[in-house]
């Protein structure tokens, strides 16, 4: 499995990767939650090894 650290693929793949602390709601690109407009978005895509 191929993981891209720290760099923006233009072929992501379909997956909700920030979360908001605020209502949980999930999006795949940063910024607003589209749910509840907060900024508290979270990347929970983080690269493991
Ligand atoms: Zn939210």
């Amino acid at each position: 499995m191929v993981i891209y650290n720290g760099r923006v693929d233009p072929y992501s793949p379909e997956e909700s990767r920030y979360e908001c602390l605020s209502c949980g709601a999930r999006t795949d690109s940063g910024g607003r939650c589209e749910n509840c407009d907060s900024e508290s978005l979270v990347n929970i895509a983080v690269p493991r090894e």
